[in-house]
This record gives C-alpha cells, sequence and structure tokens, in this order.
C-alpha cells in the first residue's frame, strides 16, 4: 500500500487532487469506488485513516505543485465530511502556493455538518462543483442512495442555490450515462436556478 503522503495527493491531467477522507453518505450506484481502488497518478485512494490537517499539510509541503493549474478536493469520499480540515487547508493552499481551489462535492455537506457551511466553503475555495446527478428526488434516491433519505435531494438543491447566492464559480454535474432525456430534464433545472450544468463523461 502507498504510504498516507501520496494517497492524500493524486494527479490527473494537469489538476491535482485532494483525498482528504474516504467517508461519504452515500452510495452512487456509478461511483468509482466501487470498481478500482484510485484514479489518476494513485496506487490506492484508501486512507489508512481520516488525515488530520498536520498529515494533508506535510503531504502538500512533499509535493511539488510545479505545472498544475488547479487544486480539487476530490477522493474516495466526500470533502465536506471532514469540513475542518478542508477549511484549514484551502487556508494553508491559499497562503502557500495561491493556486486556485475547487470542491467536488455532493451537495450534503449541510445535512452532514448539521449546519449551513455554504459560506465557510464559498469563501474558503474559488469554485464548488455540485453533484445533481439526476431530475428528482425519487431517482436520486435509488441512484446516489443517500443515507439522509429522501430529503437529500432538495436540501443538495438548497445547498447549490446558497452557493449561487454567494459566488458565481458554481456549477452543476450530471454523467452521460443517464441518458438524453435525463440530462435535459437536468439541464432545465440548472438553468431554473441560474447555475451551469457540466456533462461528465463516465469513466470506469
Ligand atoms: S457521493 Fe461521490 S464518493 Fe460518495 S458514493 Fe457518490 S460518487 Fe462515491
Amino acid at each position: 500500500m502507498a504510504n498516507l503522503n501520496e494517497e492524500i495527493i493524486y494527479t490527473y491531467k494537469d489538476k491535482a487532487y485532494l483525498n482528504i477522507t474516504n467517508k461519504c453518505p452515500c452510495a452512487c450506484t456509478f461511483c468509482i469506488r466501487s470498481q478500482k481502488d484510485a484514479i489518476g497518478s494513485a496506487e490506492n485512494l484508501w486512507l489508512n485513516h481520516n488525515p488530520s490537517f498536520d498529515e494533508v499539510a506535510k503531504a502538500i509541503d512533499d509535493f511539488d505543485f510545479d505545472g498544475y493549474d488547479e487544486v480539487i478536493f476530490c477522493g474516495y469520499g466526500e470533502p465536506t465530511n471532514s469540513f475542518d480540515v478542508l477549511v484549514k487547508t484551502a487556508k494553508y493552499l491559499r497562503e502557500k502556493i495561491g493556486i486556485k481551489l475547487r470542491v467536488n462535492t455532493n451537495g450534503l455537506g449541510n445535512l452532514i455538518n448539521d449546519r449551513d457551511i455554504t459560506q465557510e466553503l464559498c469563501s474558503s475555495v474559488d469554485a464548488v462543483s455540485i453533484s445533481l446527478n439526476c431530475s428528482n428526488k425519487e431517482d436520486y434516491l435509488n441512484t446516489v442512495r443517500p443515507r439522509f433519505g429522501i430529503e437529500s435531494y432538495d436540501a443538495m438543491l438548497d445547498f447549490a442555490k446558497k452557493c449561487r447566492a454567494l459566488t458565481d464559480n458554481v456549477m452543476l454535474s450530471v454523467v452521460d450515462v443517464i441518458g438524453e432525456d435525463e440530462i435535459a430534464k437536468c439541464q432545465k433545472i440548472a438553468d431554473s436556478i441560474n447555475i451551469p450544468l457540466r456533462v461528465r463523461k463516465f469513466s470506469s
């Protein structure tokens, strides 16, 4: 197994990624975690334990960010599940490197943390990408399988709207496997809350 530093930071194309937790309240049917142990440069994104901020900072200190134009909080887990570490790490990266920061999230951070984290999140990073995944709460429940149940879809949309009120740099995403009709419905939802929709290619 790779050492913890290697597992915390991995790269894919011209981006560097931070894998700060394996915790996630969902079990998406398409989650890459159920298919392989790593993506990009990583060998194994399953962490031995949830890293502390000091461990993440050490991984950052040991990594050469030359040639990377963005750091993205996106690993084998939901980054807002380790929100305190995320916020401290974002501050550390801004002070140390001054690189653009993005969070890829399932948008359930307010439920996970049992409080509204959007203000703190949007002031900590430059961009927030939220997984919309489906056009309605029933499909979302069956596809994302969140432990918070049927309220999750509305909570995710509310999270997206709150972020949109705080910053222009919010996007929603879907995976292309949902099909053209469903993508069109998701586009309508995204348009109705004035957030761009990104259609991601499913990678297996
Ligand atoms: S929210 Fe992300 S990490 Fe969690 S199960 Fe879904 S795809 Fe996997």
